[in-house]
């Protein structure tokens, strides 16, 4: 097998720049050589040797030595300058780079090559002392620190004491004799840490820094990325070898990094920094605050310093070029490093840039219509979870902020909340209905529940790709990290912030986009759904087939649903109206009630207040569909608990607590689950449902006298298992339809069909066809019901099952397609075959989730419907999915 492909100089064995081969740096500086831009010539070594060191138990096979030696000389024939030359030796640097850039990696070494050799020939040949003693010092301290792992912290400390013996403020006062007797100074250092002398032989420099980027690979900052970010270690690193130019040659040189677009607002305008006289990442470090690259900027930012536009502006204008011919040949916004030395522009590297997801549908659609993309690129450019930080509110400009401190804006999006400290109680607060932000010093998968229930999360530790960071953008939550200035204290339950103490319960606000933390609950606004959302949008619904609807069932969310643009309701559950305090007493009558007329009477109380219900989602929803679940948990859910419960419902009901109470014993249910619910309330009480669909049915008939546009009722009976149940089911409601449609005088178009959420639904399909007119699939059950999981005692399992391989994602966030998905498929089968114009949607938690919708897409359903701020995300998802 071949390993080194060398790149530059015309050669370009790389081909079109294969990422998997090369890793992502060397296939673009490939590919940047191969469309003629200035490149200093070098090689990969592929990915394909990391896999085979590691199997062949991290030794390099003799071959390789020959395909380096190859490699040097292809640099030393462009360069003219040959690697260890005394003379006018050639320096390289050594650079690692996976298939998608990954922290935890061996950092750069530049001005391999250097020894007290050569650092006299480089300073003849370049006529500059001190740029050769200043790269030497370079050198000794990048490769003592990641390649020998030398203590950094000694170097730096040798530099401070040096300039300050002098009297310097900068390195730039520095002078060639005092980078000299710096290196002698680092030369001690490292026999004293390391045991030996600084390897003086240019090729033992080489592959020990060969081996240590195929180390690094297995370093625990590596592995603990690649887990957090699903990267397999199979993928391996490669390792770049390039010739090295300087940025640190004088006035003329410069180092610099740029993006062709702004990565945060997605602006087309040049975006990047650059440091006269400086090398490889000295901009990054902040070593010397860098300069704009842009007069436009740096007017902008009132800063004085020249840009580069300004100090080097014909290097400028060819770097203006590269980026235009990069982004015609990348077709996307690039991030791109530079050097230029002694006025000579030289491109380092380019890759797609990171952005924000503003800039991400901002530059999709520009760049689709400048015609760089088409529109269907564009749509598949936008990740539709990163909506999400779109579709969040944000902090009203207008609000006054009382700032307690500032982290990192680790993930988007504003929140308020209770300050909780650990996970349990976030979730258990969550489920009382409180908001909660969680604070931890630090999350660990331990605190995913808590993560999820939280509004917002907080930690005081931990950077841009902690866990929390990660974790919280993955959900779609707010969240400040490494807010170095909490003191936690979990035993006392307070959170110090210099002067001030904030104990749980108290309530905070967090900024994830600019990483601000505030005291009390900040007004936010509502995100913009025009411009760019609104133009991505148009377009994603001009391709995708599958409908798309919500879940919802307060006129609030309907409306909010709609605005997103939801095209129905594919899920409204009747029970969270029952739970509404004003109503609950009624509700509790109804199912305490001894027999038939008791549960009639108290459904005479409750027919009004449902009809009110319909009345006003229908109004929002008219004209399209609203699928209704008709009532489906276990009736032991809506029981009293306290006393005083009891004693109202005793009044309402106009009877003795104690007969309440044996009652309440006797509906006791060891797994409700899998007990006395969903359509078995309606078969063994079957005039829950008649007022329940007497109620929909007036109401819609009202609302289409009202406003001439009625909505399309489609009643859905929950639970189903056998023709039979439903034959049932769906006689009460075409009775109820009709004593209706008698007394208003008006016909209404509806359907009855059914949730297909147990397995034998879905197998019986064909035979429960006969009756239901649509089948929706209820994912959450099905999931449950498939697996035989509680999705509500998952937690305590799930993570270690996805840790462990078991299940790729969590089935009840992303459709377990293989299994829960062969159930659908024969259940839509089977259901086309006795009715072939049946309706299908999804209206479990899976409707909102990219990979879902696509297998929905695949299995030819008609709609999917998700929760009103997923709308959008669903929209896009199922545009992509149709691409
Ligand atoms: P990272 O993956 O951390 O970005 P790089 O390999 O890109 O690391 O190296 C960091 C910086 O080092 C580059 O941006 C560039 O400024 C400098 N550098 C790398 N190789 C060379 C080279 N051959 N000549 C000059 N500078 C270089
Ligand atoms: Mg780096
Ligand atoms: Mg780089």
């Amino acid at each position: 097998t071949k390993y080194v492909y060398r790149f530059g100089g015309g050669a370009n064995d790389g081909g079109a720049g294969d990422k998997f081969l090369l890793g992502g740096k060397g296939a673009n500086l490939d590919g940047m050589a191969s469309i003629g831009l200035p490149v200093p010539p070098g090689f990969t070594i592929s990915t394909e040797m990391c896999t085979r060191y590691y199997q062949d138990g991290e030794v390099f096979p003799d071959s390789l030595k020959a395909e380096v030696a190859e490699g040097l000389r292809h640099i030393e024939a462009i360069t003219g300058k040959n690697f260890g030359d005394a003379a006018d030796p050639l320096l390289v640097s050594v650079r690692s780079g996976a298939r998608v850039s990954m922290p935890g990696m061996m950092d750069t070494v530049l001005n391999l090559g250097l020894n007290d050799a050569t650092v006299e020939g480089l300073a003849q040949v370049s006529g500059d002392e001190r740029f050769a003693w200043d790269s030497y010092r370079r050198f000794v301290q990048m490769y003592s620190d990641v390649v020998l792992g030398l203590d950094h912290d000694a170097f730096e400390e040798a530099l401070e004491i040096m300039k300050e013996d002098n009297g310097f403020f900068s390195d730039t006062e520095m002078e060639a004799k005092h980078w000299k007797a710096l290196v002698a100074e680092y030369m001690a250092l490292v026999q004293d840490q390391w045991g030996k002398p600084f390897p003086q032989d240019v090729h033992d420099q080489l592959w020990g820094a060969v081996a240590a980027v195929f180390g690094s690979w297995q370093s625990e900052r590596a592995k603990v990325y690649r887990r957090l970010n699903d990267i397999p270690a199979e993928w391996g690193t490669a390792v770049n070898v390039q010739a090295m130019v300087f940025g640190n040659m004088g006035d003329t040189s410069a180092t610099g990094v740029a993006f062709t677009r702004n990565p945060s607002t997605g602006e087309n305008l040049y975006y990047g920094e650059f440091l006269i006289n400086a090398q490889g990442e000295d901009v990054v470090a902040g070593i010397r605050t860098p300069q704009y690259l842009t007069r436009q900027a740096r007017e902008e930012a009132n800063a004085k310093p020249q840009s580069m536009e300004e100090a080097m502006s014909e290097t400028y204008a060819e770097l203006a070029r590269v980026f235009d011919i990069l982004e015609k040949h990348y077709r996307d916004m690039q991030d791109i490093e530079f050097t230029v030395e002694r006025g000579k522009l030289w491109m380092l590297q380019t890759r797609s840039g990171k952005r924000t997801a503003k800039a991400a549908l901002r530059i999709a659609v520009d760049m689709a219509n400048e015609g760089l993309i088409t529109e269907e690129e564009a749509i598949a450019r936008v990740d539709p979870m990163a909506l999400d930080q779109l579709l969040h509110p944000s902090l009203d400009p207008a609000a006054v902020r009382d700032v307690l401190t500032k982290g990192l804006p680790a993930s988007p999006g504003a929140a308020s909340g209770l300050i909780v400290f650990d996970a349990d109680t976030a979730e258990r607060r969550n489920e009382m209905g409180d908001s909660v932000i969680l604070v931890r010093i630090e999350t660990s998968p331990e605190d995913i529940h808590g993560m999820h229930a939280a509004r917002g999360i907080l930690t005081a530790r931990g950077g841009m790709t902690s866990h929390a960071a990660v974790v919280a953008r993955g959900m779609g939550r707010p969240c400040v990290s490494g807010a170095g200035s909490l003191s936690i204290d979990n035993k006392e339950r307070v959170l110090r912030i210099g002067k001030r103490e904030l104990r749980e319960g108290d309530t905070i606000t967090i900024d994830g986009t600019t990483g601000e933390v505030m005291m009390g609950s900040v007004p936010t606004v509502q995100p913009e759904l025009v411009g760019d959302f609104g133009v991505l949008m148009g377009w994603a619904d001009k391709v995708r087939r599958l409908k798309v609807r919500t879940n919802a069932e307060t006129p609030e969310d309907c409306r909010v649903a709609r605005d997103f643009g939801a095209e129905g309701i594919g899920l409204c559950r009747t029970e969270h109206m029952f739970f509404e305090a004003s109503r609950i007493t009624n509700v509790r009558q109804m199912i305490l009630a001894e027999d038939e007329a008791g549960r009639r009477a108290a459904l005479e109380k409750l027919l009004p207040e449902q009809r009110a219900d319909f009345h006003s989602i229908f109004e929002v929803m008219a004209g399209l569909p609203v699928t209704i679940r008709l009532l489906d948990p276990p009736l032991h859910e809506f029981l009293p608990h306290s006393e005083s419960e009891f004693a109202e419902v005793a009044q309402a009901a106009g009877v003795g607590v104690e007969v309440l109470k044996r009652r309440a014993n006797e509906l006791h249910e060891f797994n409700p689950m899998l007990g006395h619910r969903g359509c078995r309330l309606g078969v063994t009480y079957p005039e829950i449902y008649e007022m329940q669909a007497r109620a929909i049915f007036e109401a819609a008939c009202d609302v289409a006298a009202e406003s001439g546009a009625a909505p399309i009722p489609e009643v859905m009976i929950p639970l189903v298992a056998t023709r039979r149940e439903l034959e049932l089911m769906k006689k009460v409601v075409d009775v109820a339809a009709e004593m209706v449609f008698a007394e208003k005088g008006r016909r209404i178009e509806y359907l009855v069909g059914t949730m297909i959420e147990l397995p034998r639904a879905a197998l019986m399909a064909d035979e429960i066809a006969e009756v239901g007119e649509f089948f929706s699939f209820g994912t959450n059950d099905l999931t449950q019901t498939t697996l035989g999981v509680s999705r509500d005692d998952a937690g305590r399992f799930l993570t270690q099952y996805v840790d462990k391989g078991i299940f790729a994602r969590d089935p009840f966030v992303s459709l377990d397609i293989e299994g829960v998905g062969q159930l659908i498929e024969i259940a839509v089968q089977k259901g086309r075959k006795t009715r072939p114009d049946i309706k299908l949607g999804i209206c479990g938690e899976h409707g909102g989730d990219p990979a879902s919708i696509a297998f929905c897409e695949t299995t030819g359903l008609d709609y999917v419907s998700a929760s009103p701020y997923r709308v959008p995300i669903a929209r896009l998802a199922a545009a992509q999915a149709a691409l």
